[in-house]
């Protein structure tokens, strides 16, 4: 492929990280040519992490979110389309078409639209959900107009769910959390970790519900009514939902790309030539210790990694590119939970170190290979163990090894 040339026009659709970031790359690798961004929400890129912890709980104003400040957008000198989104992409003439009916059309196209969440199938209008810097002005605004303490109830119990309940509960709420499985995070870390961690909700001051099966929501004499399969109905003041994302592909439906659980994309994150997808809303092919697969992860560092992998290729073809190894945390509950590689629920856990209530280092182990490092309460031990994920390690080695304990 080409690198590109400074006569090329890249058009950006979605002003997350992963679109600023792929901007920031190219620019910081030479490409002088034009550049357009294109977003559906007002605001200039914003990282969203903070959204849910320091934003919420009202330790940071959004000022101290913003990516793209006026002066880096100058530096990087792009236009920026702000509250007009793409409706329409058009991959053999390379047009995108905005809500307004603006058509641009440009060289390279660059897909980051992320991930919408996922609503409930009712209480449409009640239910708030978190992911956008409106998203969380709606929410301060309905726990705002409350007497204290307010009584919020959060469905979902996964990371965003937890780190609201953390959130709102620093605020003075009165929280409970109402978790559809047998614990939090069951699906995602599986039984021995989610048990590990399932005191963590109930130290913070927080009632956790399990296996909650939500039949209704309703407004009831001004509170919101919970109803509930075989049990008696809940009531709060405000409601909050956080049961996972949706990648935002709606527009690109007559694209002649190939939408399969996200934009499929190769290692490149390239869907063809000359139009790329980066970040939440790319499914792409990843090379793991553990093999090759084609997935589409919702991390913040991997949303930085794989704009920064397309930037690279567009712009230093032939230059070779780092592994990607993905990257997750989650502050709940006053703990920070660190996930390195991809855990699946059915992988062995062994604990390698500390004890499980307060502060741990767990191997996730499949087929005898360490496939994902999690970690509670030690940061230092899980950036040191990063290398146990760069090539196949089996168990024996890594405990041989064992980085974490340097
Ligand atoms: C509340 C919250 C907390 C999080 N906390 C963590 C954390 O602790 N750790 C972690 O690793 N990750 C976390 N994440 C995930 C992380 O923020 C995402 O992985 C990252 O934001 C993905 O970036 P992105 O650019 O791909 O998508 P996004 O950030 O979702 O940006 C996509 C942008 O595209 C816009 N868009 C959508 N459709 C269109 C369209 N048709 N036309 C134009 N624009 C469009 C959207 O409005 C949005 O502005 C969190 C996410 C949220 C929401």
């Amino acid at each position: 492929m080409r690198p590109l040339e400074a006569s090329d026009h890249v058009l950006v659709v979605g002003g997350g990280l992963a679109g600023w970031r792929f901007i920031e790359e190219c620019r910081r690798l030479g490409f002088t040519g034009r550049i357009t961004l294109v977003c559906a929400e007002h605001h200039p890129p914003y990282d969203r992490p903070p959204l849910s912890k320091q934003v919420l709980s009202g330790k940071w104003g959004f000022d101290e979110i913003v990516l793209a400040t006026p002066e880096r957008l100058a530096a990087a000198s792009v236009e920026v389309l702000l509250g007009d989104a793409a409706v329409s992409l058009d991959g053999s003439s390379r047009t995108v078409t905005l809500a307004s009916g603006r058509e641009l059309v440009a060289d390279r196209i660059v897909i980051a639209t992320g991930t919408s969440p996922r609503h409930l199938p009712f209480g449409e209008g009640i239910v708030h959900y978190l992911r956008t810097i409106d998203d969380v002005v709606a929410l301060k605004a309905s726990v705002a107009a409350l007497p204290t303490p307010a009584r919020v109830g959060i469905i979902g119990g996964g990371f965003i769910g937890a780190e609201v309940a953390t959130a709102l509960h620093a605020l003075g709420a009165e929280v409970a959390v109402l978790e559809a499985a047998s614990a939090p995070l069951l699906s995602v870390l599986g039984p021995t970790i989610a048990s590990w961690l399932s005191g963590l909700p109930g130290d913070a001051g927080i009632r956790l519900l399990n296996n909650q099966r939500i039949t209704a929501i309703e407004r009831v004499e001004g509170a919101v009514e919970v109803s509930r399969d075989d049990d008696v109905p809940l009531h709060f003041d405000v409601l909050v939902a956080g049961i996972g994302a949706t990648p935002a592909t709606e527009w690109l439906a007559s694209s002649g790309l190939t939408i399969d659980k996200g934009v499929v994309v190769d290692a490149s994150m390239c869907a063809t030539p000359v139009i790329g997808a980066v970040g939440d809303v790319a499914r792409f092919t990843w090379e793991s210790v553990t093999g090759t697969t084609s997935e589409r992860i919702e991390h913040w560092q991997v949303a930085s990694d794989t704009a920064t992998r397309l930037a690279q290729l567009w712009c230093t073809p032939d230059e070779p590119v780092a592994q990607l190894i993905p990257y997750f945390w989650s502050d709940q509950y006053g703990a920070k939970i660190q996930v390195l590689g991809r855990p699946s629920p059915s992988d062995d856990v062994v604990m390698v170190r500390g004890e499980p209530t307060q502060s741990w280092v767990a191997l996730c182990v499949r087929d005898d290979v360490v496939a994902a490092i999690v970690t509670l309460r030690q940061p230092r031990a899980l950036m040191r163990s990063r290398s146990l994920l760069t090539s196949p390690q089996s168990l024996a080695m890594a405990l041989d090894r064992a980085p974490w304990a340097d």
